[in-house]
C-alpha cells in the first residue's frame, strides 16, 4: 500500500480536498478523501505543498515525429506533410524505438500516464514498427494505446502522400488484424490496447475507411483518424466527394461511441450535433493547431453539446514542445480567444486532459479520475516552489502553468515512473542521445 497524504487532491470526479489523501493498493486506488489516510502498512508520502491529480491522458500523437522536429517552420499542414512524407519513408524499427522511448519519457515527465500513438508510416523494409514502440512504452512504464494507422491513397490516385509511403489495402487490413490479435488487451487494467486508424480523408481511400470500421467492430476495438483539421481538407472533401469531412466519414460508418477523431477544428453546428447524437469523441490538439495555423476548435460548443472531448499533443513535429501538461493552458487560451474569459474553466481543462481523454479511449470506468476501485494512475505536482508559491487555487495555478510545475511523483498502474522530477524507469540522458543519433540518420 502506497499512501500520498497532506496534498491538495483534485479528484476530477466532483470532489476536491484541501488536505487530502490517496491510498493505493496494488494497481488500484483503495481510498481517496479528506485528512490522513487510514492506518496502513507501506510507504507514506508527504504531499504537503503538492497538488494530486489523475494522470494525464494523451489522446492523439505521432511519436516517430520526434525524429523530424523543427522542419517546415512556417508552412501549412499540406506543405508540411508533402515535405516530410519522403523523410518519414526512411524510418525503421530502431529509429521508431528511439523516438518512442524519448517521447514517452518526456510525456511522463509532463504528467502523462496513458498515451495513444497514431502510427501510419510503414516503409516496406522498416521492420516491426509497432513492436518497436510497444517495447518502448513498456520500458518507460506508461499505459499505451497504439493506433495501427495506414495510408492507401497515393499521389497517383489523387491523394496527398507520394506512392512510396502508401501500403496495399489488403496488406494493411491483415497487418492491423494481426496487431490486434498479438497486442490488444481488453482487460480492466490493460497496459496495451490497439485501435484501428487509417490516417486522413486525403491519404486513405473510402474503401479502406469502410473496411477498417468493419474490422474494428468485428474485433471489438476502437476507431481513430484525423478529421476536419484544416480548410484545405474541407476543400479536398468538397471537391472529391461533394461533402464536408464530417458528412464524408458519417457516410463511411465512422460516427459512433467507439470512434474518436483528432482535431475537428472546422465543424459546423450540424456536425457537432451528429457527434453528440452518436457519442463520437474529439481529441483537441490546441498547440498543434496553433503551430500549423490550422484554426481553433469549437471546444465550448462541443462541451455544451455533451460531445466527449480529450486532449492531445499531436505529433512531435507539429507540437514541438510535446508537454501534455502545457496543453491545459493552450486549451484555455484558445477557447478564451474564441469565446471570452468564460469559454473554458481551469477545471474543465483539467477534466479534458484526464476523464475526457479516458472517455475518448473507452476507459472512463478505469482511468481519468481519482476514485476508489479505479487504476492507480496519479500525478503529484509541486505548487509551493518558485513560479507557483502564493497562488490561491492549486488547480488554477496548474492549469495555467504552461506545464512548468515540477512533477514530484508519477504513478502508473501502482508503479512509480517519475520521482522528484526525474524518470526512474529510464536514463533520460541516454534517451536523448539515442533519439538525436536516430534523427541524424533519418535526416541524413
Ligand atoms: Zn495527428
Amino acid at each position: 500500500m502506497i499512501v500520498i497524504e497532506n496534498a491538495y487532491v483534485a479528484t476530477v470526479s466532483g470532489d476536491e480536498y484541501e488536505s487530502g489523501h490517496v491510498a493505493i493498493d496494488g494497481n488500484r486506488i483503495a481510498s481517496v478523501g479528506p485528512g490522513p489516510a487510514p492506518d496502513s502498512p507501506g510507504p507514506r508520502i508527504d504531499g504537503s505543498g503538492c497538488l494530486a491529480t489523475p494522470g494525464l491522458v494523451n489522446t492523439h500523437h505521432h511519436l516517430y515525429q520526434w525524429l523530424t522536429r523543427g522542419l517546415v517552420q512556417d508552412g501549412t499542414l499540406f506543405e508540411w506533410l508533402t515535405t516530410l512524407y519522403p523523410v518519414w519513408a526512411r524510418i525503421d524499427a530502431e529509429s521508431v524505438h528511439a523516438a518512442a522511448a524519448a517521447n514517452l519519457g518526456w510525456l511522463a515527465l509532463s504528467g502523462c500516464t496513458t498515451s495513444t500513438d497514431h502510427h501510419y508510416v510503414f516503409p516496406r523494409e522498416g521492420g516491426d514498427l509497432l513492436e518497436a514502440e510497444i517495447t518502448a512504452a513498456a520500458e518507460i512504464g506508461v499505459r499505451f494505446h497504439p493506433c495501427r494507422g495506414s495510408m492507401d491513397l497515393g499521389r497517383s490516385q489523387g491523394g496527398l502522400p507520394p506512392d512510396e509511403v502508401v501500403e496495399d489495402r489488403d496488406q494493411i487490413l491483415a497487418a492491423t488484424e494481426a496487431a490486434i490479435d498479438r497486442w490488444h488487451d481488453p482487460s480492466f487494467d490493460a497496459m496495451t490496447r490497439i485501435a484501428v486508424a487509417p490516417c486522413s480523408p486525403f491519404s486513405v481511400t473510402g474503401d479502406l475507411m469502410r473496411e477498417s470500421a468493419a474490422l474494428a467492430r468485428r474485433k471489438g476495438v476502437r476507431l481513430h483518424t484525423h478529421l476536419a483539421e484544416t480548410l484545405d481538407e474541407e476543400e479536398f472533401c468538397r471537391e472529391q466527394f461533394g461533402l464536408t469531412p464530417a458528412e464524408y466519414v458519417e457516410d463511411l460508418g465512422w460516427l459512433g461511441d467507439d470512434v474518436w477523431l483528432a482535431h475537428c477544428v472546422h465543424l459546423n453546428d450540424d456536425a457537432i450535433k451528429r457527434f453528440a447524437d452518436t457519442g463520437t469523441g474529439v481529441a483537441h490538439c490546441p498547440t498543434s493547431n496553433g503551430r500549423l495555423g490550422a484554426g481553433s476548435a469549437r471546444v465550448r460548443e462541443l462541451l455544451d453539446a455533451a460531445v466527449p472531448v480529450g486532449m492531445g499533443v499531436d505529433g512531435s513535429a507539429s507540437n514541438e514542445a510535446n508537454r501534455l501538461a502545457a496543453e491545459l493552458q493552450a486549451a484555455l487560451l484558445v477557447a478564451r480567444l474564441r469565446g471570452g474569459p468564460s469559454a473554458l474553466t481551469a477545471r474543465e481543462s483539467l477534466r479534458l486532459a484526464t476523464l475526457g481523454g479516458a472517455r475518448c479511449l473507452g476507459r472512463d470506468a478505469e482511468l481519468g479520475s481519482l476514485e476508489p476501485g479505479k487504476l492507480a494512475d496519479i500525478a503529484v505536482w509541486r505548487v509551493d516552489g518558485l513560479g507557483a508559491a502564493g497562488g490561491v487555487d492549486p488547480v488554477w495555478t496548474f492549469a495555467f502553468s504552461g506545464g512548468a510545475l515540477p512533477l514530484e511523483l508519477l504513478i502508473v498502474n501502482g508503479e512509480v515512473v517519475v520521482e522528484h522530477g526525474e524518470l526512474v524507469t529510464a536514463d533520460a540522458g541516454a534517451l536523448a542521445r539515442n533519439v538525436a543519433a536516430a534523427s541524424e540518420r533519418v535526416l541524413a
